[in-house]
């Protein structure tokens, strides 16, 4: 997707910190953070939110739900727990229109 920003910072054209990667996915560090630590876990398929997802996305999203482990493995913060959170679309909050999880942990500020 052309004006996408996740899509952007998946094909590199726009920075971002990113913290892990793989062929499918990329996590990066939230530019706004509600947390100490806030991340966001993107499929590099760009997906618009949970509503759009399909049957041909179900093994995408069953891999998507094993970054978190590797995620706590690299932040201390998160070895004790964390939060994921998906906002769905306007009335969930959601602003970015690519699919994205969020992961929070350590002190939060204020949501979700
Ligand atoms: P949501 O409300 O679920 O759509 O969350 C979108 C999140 O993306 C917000 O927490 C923003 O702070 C974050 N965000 C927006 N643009 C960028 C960017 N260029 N790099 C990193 N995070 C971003
Ligand atoms: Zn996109």
């Amino acid at each position: 997707m052309e004006d996408c920003i996740f899509c952007k910072i998946a094909n590199k054209q726009e920075k971002a910190e990113i913290v892990y990667e793989d062929e499918e996915f990329v996590v990066f560090k939230d530019i706004n953070p509600k947390a100490d630590i806030h991340l966001l876990i993107v499929p590099k398929k760009h997906i618009e939110s949970v509503n759009e997802l399909s049957e041909e996305d179900i093994e995408l999203i069953g891999r998507m739900f094993l970054i978190p482990k590797r995620l706590k493995e690299k932040f201390p913060e998160a070895k004790d727990g964390y939060n994921l959170v998906f906002n769905v679309g306007k009335g969930g909050g959601q602003i970015i229109n690519h699919l994205h999880l969020h992961f929070l942990a350590g002190k939060r500020y204020g949501w979700p």
